[in-house]
């Protein structure tokens, strides 16, 4: 008998953090921070369910703060074990980490200054100093190979085609003679999305967690590369500027990617680029550097130099470069982050250029509920960023077609692929409209049970 414990993602998109309780272990998988409105915020200041210091050790699916941001505050408030990720995670923590908690410092600060916070003073929830001292604890897991937890647990990791290192976890378990196997898909990739490595099939498994974000869409089939063409034409004759705020790792490097092919197939002119994140300048070399986790469209782009790092890019390092950039009157593209707006450079990209028609605000991920990307997509004439009132006069557009994660018809293909139906499936990652379209789907097709799980809902699993 072990147990599974949803300490997050549990009827949400963030926070993902589950509590796996085997063979006198416990082991969360992911370690996530809650984002998105403030009651989900305030789940990361209360106390962690269980005591961290009676963990044995995290295993991660992949880099993004959803699924590692709450590492630093783990091990502040007493986890010592070892945290389990692929190496590519590794130099992705790296970067995310230390900039999550000088984002926490920097909002906490500004909050303080401009006194728009409900807490005095506001704090961080960590540090950017606190979040260096996780790399300490990374233990870094190639693919395919079976990690050894105790006398009768392994794990291993399988790509998971989401973003650079993403993976899904194998975790098997030989009690008494038979093997128990229980996976999780982490987030769930697409097949044929470029850079990275496509979703790899699981043979089988017992206990399943499987992400369900998009479990009531398909995601659009259309032409991304016109798609984006048609938005620079638009940009271009208006004479205004396209905003794209993006997740500097993974998202940023694919809208790059595009824009490049783009750039070299003469479909767009030649105008200025500015990727305004550090953390995405420095994710770009990281990409670079493991050309070996990409699959073969982007090798053979890359054969003489990382194609993300040629061309009309310009890589926006300094606050003074940034903050110079409101000056910048030309047509031009603005790829800044955090992509769900939840702090950041590209607030105050919106901050100014929201109240001007000529501008358009592209999305091109997902906007949890509450969020203020959620409002702006929903069409709001009035948004509050920094407390300060801005109308809202630039075009929102939204594309969901280059999605970093399965829709329905994926997760159903992808599990069609599976020998045996799992005993048991646990919807994680999902709001509860998709979830339950997800499981009325997957009852159609599949014997399993399947189970919406609550948020700190425990179950026995034998
Ligand atoms: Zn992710």
């Amino acid at each position: 008998m072990f147990t599974l414990q949803f300490l997050g993602a549990a009827q949400t998109v963030t926070g993902s953090r589950f509590l796996l309780h085997i063979d006198g272990k416990r082991l969360l998988i992911d370690c996530g921070l809650f984002q998105g409105g403030r009651a989900l915020k305030e789940r990361n200041w209360e106390p962690f369910p269980t005591p961290p210091a009676d963990l044995d050790g995290v295993i991660l699916t992949h880099a993004h703060i959803d699924h590692s941001g709450y590492l630093p505050r783990l091990i502040k408030e007493g986890f010592g074990g070892p945290v389990y990720c692929t190496p590519a995670t590794a130099d992705l923590l790296s970067l995310l980490l230390p900039d999550s908690g000088y984002l926490q410092e920097r909002d906490a600060a500004f909050a303080n200054k401009k006194k728009y916070s409900r807490h005095h003073p506001a704090l961080p929830l960590y540090t950017e100093a606190e979040a260096r001292e996780v790399l300490k604890h990374l233990k870094t897991v190639p693919y395919h190979q079976m990690s050894r937890l105790s006398d009768n647990l392994s794990f291993e990791y399988l790509h998971a085609g989401h973003i650079l290192g993403s993976a899904m976890i194998r975790l098997s378990y030989k009690g008494k003679g038979a093997e128990t196997l229980l996976c999780s898909t982490g987030d769930l990739g697409r097949s044929r999305q470029p850079v990275i490595k496509d979703p790899e099939t699981i043979d089988r498994a017992d206990y399943l967690l499987l992400e369900s974000t998009y479990g009531d869409r398909v995601h659009e089939k259309h032409d991304i590369l016109s798609y984006f063409q048609t938005l620079i034409q638009q940009v271009v004759q208006s004479g205004g500027s396209l905003i794209i705020p993006a997740f500097a790792v993974g998202r940023s490097q694919n809208v790059l990617y595009y824009l490049r092919q783009l750039e070299e197939a003469g479909r767009i002119p030649v105008l200025p680029i500015f990727l305004d994140s550090p953390m995405a300048v420095r994710a770009v070399s990281v990409y670079c550097d493991h050309l070996d986790e990409h699959d073969f469209e982007m090798k053979s782009l890359t054969a003489e130099a990382c194609v993300l790092e040629t061309g009309s890019v310009r890589m926006v390092k300094t606050t003074e470069e940034s903050k110079a950039l409101n000056q910048f009157k030309e047509p031009c593209v603005i790829i800044s982050a955090s992509g769900n707006l939840a702090g950041g450079r590209i607030l105050h990209h919106l901050k100014s250029r929201l109240s001007d028609s000529r501008n358009t605000v592209l999305f091109v991920g997902y906007q949890p509920q509450g969020s203020l990307g959620r409002l702006l997509s929903e069409g709001k004439k009035e948004v509050k960023i920094h407390g300060k009132r801005i109308a809202v006069k630039a075009r929102i557009e939204s594309l969901h077609g280059l999605s970093a994660h399965a829709d329905s018809e994926e997760i159903l293909e992808w599990m069609s692929r599976l020998k045996h139906p799992p005993s048991r499936i646990f919807l994680i990652h999902g709001e509860p409209e998709a979830q339950e379209s997800l499981k009325g789907k997957l009852e159609k097709v599949i014997s399993s049970k399947i189970e919406i799980p609550e948020y700190l809902e425990e179950v026995e699993l034998s």
